[in-house]
């Protein structure tokens, strides 16, 4: 038989690419017209066409891509990318449970029906179903705040950021707020206490000093102008060593002595003693209420487990006057984070079901025993999509809880960790892997530390790990 090599086609030329109506008209097309709709179709098929008539310039069009065949591959695939959302499900392998980049809390399926009928429904979001008159949002999620805090009154604005600004502009203009050097935190993302203080009109007294401040230093800084005592939580460092600071309790207690309001800024904000499940204690909610503080901030989708939000609790006197403030209805929430966030308020009631039913809570507590197994069965998934220049192990590591929460403190768990095999440094083999990963229909993100990769699993449930692991069967190269 004669195995000579074909003589190679003549390239294509311009003359060669059909019309944009020849092309539409053709009965390939047909599925991409009823798909995408005759405007789009148009659009990107004029661009393909136009991108061939270059390629046919250079010489290199082949005659294969110019079927009706070819010319609808092309352009649907061009059609689904484009058509393909922008904010897309990605698997969180990073160890931080808690990620601002990637969303923060999950949700329980609670909140995601209660957002759906939301969105699909009229609902009573401002309307008060026993009289037929107008309702207040707030009316929604208040009594269910309260029962689980102990605070007189509640509201709800976007975010604990917003819920700062708002509590110091309506407490605060153009007056004194007095608030410890040690506590003058920045927040990732450009949220620092004394840029938010500046913006809210309220005028700040720093006292102490970073590492210690006393019961006089509050007494001796309040004068005719000031309008509050403000706590912040440490939320992403801690002040270690010779350090002294007055608890909420003495400095609720200095501001009443002079007829002020203690406020505390709580960052993340448990409703209950996380300690029950061997997690690192924070204050709660309650307690801090309980302790004497006026108002207290905190977000929703930090250790709450809920949606963005910021919620403020206290005295019904001062939070009827933060509702006032016209900033609030800049900075209220739309009924889906009312939606998302009743549910989630709701199973607080619970607390013996709260470890399998909130989320985030799930993940905090699960066992480094379960990642174990996971990272067991994953391994040999994991080093053959990787292939032999890497190796890929279980290893025991951390994990973080995240959002600023408990910054010290670490969660055992358990993972796989990819190192390259060969000689010369790693870091440009990781860095291709890890794009590699990210790649991935549903992105893979995890870390590159100490010349490896790793894949904490504490955020990858066992309902997930099949859909995990043939992503990456079908991905082998
Ligand atoms: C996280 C945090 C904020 C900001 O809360 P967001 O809900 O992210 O706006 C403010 N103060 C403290 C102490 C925080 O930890």
């Amino acid at each position: 038989m004669n195995t000579a090599s074909p003589i190679p086609a003549a390239p294509a030329g311009a003359k060669d690419i059909p019309s944009l109506d020849r092309l539409l008209r053709s009965p390939e097309f047909e599925p991409l017209l009823r798909a995408w709709g005759h405007t789009q179709l148009s659009q990107i098929s004029r661009i393909c066409l136009q991108e061939l008539r270059e390629t046919a310039l250079n010489g290199q069009l082949l005659h294969a891509s110019l079927t009706s065949a070819a010319l609808a591959h092309t352009v649907q695939t061009r059609l689904a990318a484009r058509n393909a959302p922008r904010l897309r499900p990605v698997y969180n392998l990073t160890g931080t449970v808690l990620h601002t980049n990637l969303g923060r809390a999950l949700l329980p399926d609670e909140s995601v029906h209660a957002v759906l009928r939301a969105l699909t429904s009229p609902a009573n979001l401002e309307f008060d179903l026993d009289t037929g008159g107008r309702g207040d949002r707030d009316d929604l999620i208040e009594p269910l705040l309260c029962e689980l805090t102990g605070a007189e009154a509640a509201t709800v604005v976007n975010n604990n950021a917003a819920a700062v600004l708002l509590m110091l502009n309506t407490l605060s203009d153009q007056r004194e707020s007095i608030v410890s050097r040690g506590e003058l935190v920045e927040i990732g993302g450009a949220f620092r206490i004394p840029d938010i203080m500046k913006r809210a009109g309220a005028r700040l007294i720093e006292i102490g000093t970073t590492n210690r401040t006393h019961a006089a230093d509050y007494e001796n800084a309040i004068g005719p102008d000031t309008a509050m005592l403000l706590k912040v939580h440490c939320s992403n460092y801690a002040v270690k060593g010779f350090t002294k600071s007055i608890d909420i309790g003495q400095v609720a207690q200095i501001a009443h002595a002079r007829g002020l309001p203690a406020c505390v800024d709580l960052g993340s904000g448990t409703l209950v003693d996380l300690a029950q499940w061997g997690l690192p204690p924070e204050p709660t909610v309650r307690d801090t209420i309980a302790a004497g503080a006026d108002i207290v901030t905190f977000s929703g989708d930090k250790l709450l487990g809920g949606p963005q939000a910021g919620l403020i609790v206290g005295r019904a006197e001062l939070i009827r006057k933060i509702k006032k403030n016209p900033l609030k209805r800049a900075l209220r929430v739309g009924k889906l984070t009312l939606a998302a966030l009743e549910p989630v308020l709701a199973l607080y009631r619970d607390p013996e079901h709260l470890p399998e039913r909130l989320t985030t809570l799930r993940l905090f507590t699960r066992p480094a025993s379960a990642m174990q197994k996971q990272a067991t069965r994953l391994t040999p998934v994991l080093q053959a999509w990787v292939g032999t220049d890497f190796v890929v192990e279980t290893a025991a590591l951390f994990s973080q809880i995240g959002s600023g929460a408990m910054p010290e403190d670490v969660l055992p768990s358990c993972g796989l960790r990819i190192r390259h095999l060969g000689p010369g440094r790693p870091g440009r083999h990781l860095a291709h892997l890890e794009t590699r990963l990210r790649s991935l229909p549903q992105p893979v993100i995890g870390r590159i530390a100490e010349d490896a990769l790793w894949l904490d699993l504490r955020c990858l449930e066992e309902n997930q790990e099949p859909a995990f692991a043939t992503q990456l069967n079908a991905d082998r190269t």
